[in-house]
Parts: structure tokens; sequence; C-alpha cells
């Protein structure tokens, strides 16, 4: 964790705030901190800055707490993610989100078990969870929006081709296609596939909405890794 990222109910006055348990266990156990040490801090969606630590014991910790410095900038970009298996998902949200991704769309797909979309871990709950890991790892304090499509078809043929519409439309697909570009800054939005890659319907309709195969050359690598090499290498 490298930022405290505070909640307004976290707040007891304009400029003091009290930790929740799973802060300040990780506060005392890995930060080893005590009275008097300043520790970044930021506020959901608000500026970042830091915390004094005004009172600890093993139940609670106040923070003095300054914000004045903003978060970093976000990057143009929406992720469509075939919904991978709850494990990856979990690692994929954190991942995007500590690349600084803001609008992430977790979409059905041929090669989709179906059970992942029962999967506990899509709770809003649990994606928050994610998403608050994600910032605090890359000291950010604007909460990703994540939507679910459960229908592949629906979604790409109504709503997608508004969301590409003026931005760079990219499939990540290892076969066919260009290579991924690199350095770019205007906006995008990249489809990952699943486990099993997209089959070609889902590639077609894909392009039919306006978006380009891209490839990151022979080696087949998985959702987490993939999606992370084509974002730094879109944005470097
Ligand atoms: N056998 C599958 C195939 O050929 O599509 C492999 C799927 S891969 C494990 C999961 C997803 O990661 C792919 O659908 C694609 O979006 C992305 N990916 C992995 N390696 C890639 C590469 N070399 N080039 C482009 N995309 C890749």
């Amino acid at each position: 964790m490298n930022l405290l990222l505070l909640e307004q109910q976290h707040f007891i006055d304009e400029w003091h705030a009290e930790l929740d348990q799973r802060q300040l266990r990780h506060v005392l156990d890995v930060h080893q901190a005590s009275e008097g040490d300043v520790l970044r801090v930021g506020l959901v969606n608000g500026n970042m800055g830091t915390g004094k630590i005004t009172h600890l014991s093993s139940e609670i910790m106040r923070l003095e707490v300054k914000l004045n410095t903003p978060p970093p900038p976000a990057l143009p970009l929406t992720v469509l993610l075939a919904l991978p298996r709850p494990k990856m998902l979990k690692r994929s949200l954190q991942h995007l989100t500590a690349l600084g991704v803001k609008k992430i769309i977790l979409m059905n797909s041929y090669r989709v078990e179906k059970s992942f979309w029962q999967s506990p871990w899509l709770s809003p709950g649990k994606v928050r969870e994610q998403l608050i890991l994600g910032l605090e790892q890359a000291r950010d304090t604007i909460m990703p929006e994540v939507i679910l499509e459960k229908r592949f078809k629906p979604f790409v043929e109504d709503r997608l081709p508004t969301l590409v519409a003026g931005k760079l439309g990219l499939v990540a697909h290892p076969v066919g296609g260009k290579s991924c570009p690199h350095q770019i800054s205007d906006p995008a939005v990249l489809a990952i596939g699943p486990e099993g890659g997209f089959i070609d319907y889902e590639v077609d309709k894909l392009e039919q909405a306006g978006f380009h195969r891209i490839h990151l050359g022979p080696r087949i690598l998985r959702v987490e890794t993939a999606v992370t090499a084509i974002v730094s290498k879109l944005y470097d």
C-alpha cells in the first residue's frame, strides 16, 4: 500500500480521519508506524496529501489530514475485458486500476465460462475492494467505473459503436492484424479476449464496430500479462 485511501466516512471532521481495521492492520504490521509519523493519504475521487498520526492504539488510528495534491492523470483508455476466471479477474482489475484505466467493461464472449458470471467477486463491494487495492498501489484516488455486459451481440451491435466513436478501437488477437501501436496519446478502446481467445465471429463483429486487430508478436500471453503489456506499450 503506497497510499492510504480514505473515504468520506473516515472523516470525523474536516481535517481529521480515523482508519478502518484493514488499513489500521496494514499501517501497524507493514509500516510499523507510531504517533507523530506522517503517511501519504488520499481521498477517494479527491486530492492526495499527508496524514499525521495523532493517536495510535491497536484499535484505532487518528490522522490529521492535509489534501492538496491532485491525483495523477488518467489514461484516455477504455478496456473491454472478456470476463476472466475470478482469480485473474481480481488481478486484472488491480493492474488496470494501477495503470490508470478509468473505464473497464467486463463482457461476455463465447469462451467465457457461464459460471464466471455467478462469481461473488463480481459483486459491487468485491469489485471495489480490488479497485481500491489498485489505487493504493499506484497512488491514485479516482475510482474506475466498472460495467458488466453479459450479452456479447447486443453490446457490440447496439452500444459499442457509440462508445468507440471518435476513438481508436483495438482488438488484441494473436492472429493477423498489425503490430500493437506504441506511444499514442489519442483516446482508445481496447478489447482483450478470454483465456481461450476470441472466436472468429467475435473478432469480425468487433471489426464491424470499427475495431482494428493488433498483436504483440508470436508469444501467447495470459490475459493479465497481455493487458498490462498492451496498455504500457500504447501509453508508454
Ligand atoms: N489461444 C488463444 C488465442 O489464440 O486467441 C489465446 C488467448 S490469450 C490467453 C487471451 C487474450 O490475451 C487473447 O484473446 C488476446 O486478447 C490477448 N493476447 C494474448 N497474447 C497476445 C498476443 N501475442 N497478441 C495479442 N493479443 C494477445
